[in-house]
């Protein structure tokens, strides 16, 4: 039986499985919990087993300039966080600790890094492969993951601001990227069935900010450019997105001058697991002990 999100939270908390930081959407994971998302991180990476697939850690920061480039800021500014330091004298310093001491304002004293954090794992990509410059004729697949920052705190358990995502990146050929996901797709449902999850795939729409965001997300629902696969998770909403399959057209390649061939820009399309949501959605369907979980998912995922 499914609980409301603030009752399963606190069943996570009892168990140990998450620790509250005290802030809003910013948990600790404890060592159950942190094999689960071990576990569904190493099936993650099995499903591109065998394929000529690149692998890429990138750590929870990006390039700001990169990010600047991305148009991040033009869709999503509500999500984004960039990075402070301090960079001030000893007088500055001072003052940096007075007004920490009196008023608490010592933010106002920080300038921005050339840092920002990475809002989706496949961000540092394209800039990556841009730097590297021709892409191979049958174009370039990656599996890239990274803590990612998104600035919504929230109540629900399952919306988090510090996540991990695990994403395979396709970038070449438009007709490829289209095959890419529905590639991807049956795959990844096939992993889901087999982690016994009710899983729903339906199209869907990012959280485009300002005036031309109910166009933009119309858009992206006409033209099916994001599917995600929605699993009941708590009472509180009708289902968590627990992975989504993208097709970006040519936006990021036009963005850094990808092209697959002279004078034809590349298309991409990714697919990005949530592996925190996944674990949430597997200790809301088999129970909190994951020894008593069916032998079949302990198997997949090596627990
Ligand atoms: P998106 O780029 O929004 O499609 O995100 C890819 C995947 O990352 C989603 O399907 C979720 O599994 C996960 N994800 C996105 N936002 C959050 C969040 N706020 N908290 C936890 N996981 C998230
Ligand atoms: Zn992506």
């Amino acid at each position: 039986m499914r609980l409301s999100s603030e009752a399963f939270a606190l069943r996570l908390r009892r168990a140990g499985l998450l620790i509250d930081t005290g802030v809003a959407g910013v948990f600790a994971g404890g060592s159950g919990f942190e094999a689960i998302v071990s576990g569904i991180d190493r099936a993650v990476s099995a499903l591109g087993a065998g394929q000529q697939i690149e692998v890429v850690r990138f750590g929870p920061t990006m390039n700001r300039s990169d990010f600047e480039r991305s148009g991040y800021l033009h869709n999503f500014p509500h999500l984004s966080a960039t990075l402070f330091g301090f960079a001030g004298d000893q007088g500055a310093h001072r003052d940096l600790i007075d007004r920490l001491e009196h008023d608490g304002e010592w933010t106002a004293r920080l300038m921005a890094t050339d840092l920002v954090a990475t809002p989706a794992a496949c961000y540092p990509v394209y800039p990556m492969l841009a730097r590297r410059g021709v892409l191979p004729d049958a174009g370039t697949v990656l599996d890239v993951a990274s803590y990612c920052f998104r600035n919504e705190p929230s109540d629900d358990v399952t919306r988090w601001r510090t996540f991990r995502m695990h994403e395979f990146v396709f970038v070449g050929e438009p007709e490829a990227a289209v095959a890419f996901r529905t590639g991807w797709l049956a795959r990844a449902e096939h992993m889901l069935e087999s982690l016994q999850l009710p899983v729903s795939i339906v199209p869907a729409n990012d959280p485009f900010f300002g005036r031309a965001a109910p166009l933009l997300r119309q858009q992206q629902l006409d033209d099916v450019l994001k599917l995600e696969a929605v699993i009941p998770v708590h009472t509180s909403n009708d289902g968590t997105a627990c992975a989504s399959f993208n097709l970006h057209r040519d936006h990021f390649c036009r963005v850094w001058g990808l092209s697959v061939r002279p004078g034809v820009i590349a298309h991409s399309a990714c697919v990005g697991f949530g592996l925190e949501r996944l674990a949430l959605a597997l200790l809301a369907e088999h129970g909190l002990s994951v020894s008593s979980w069916p032998s079949g998912v302990r198997e997949l995922l090596l627990l």
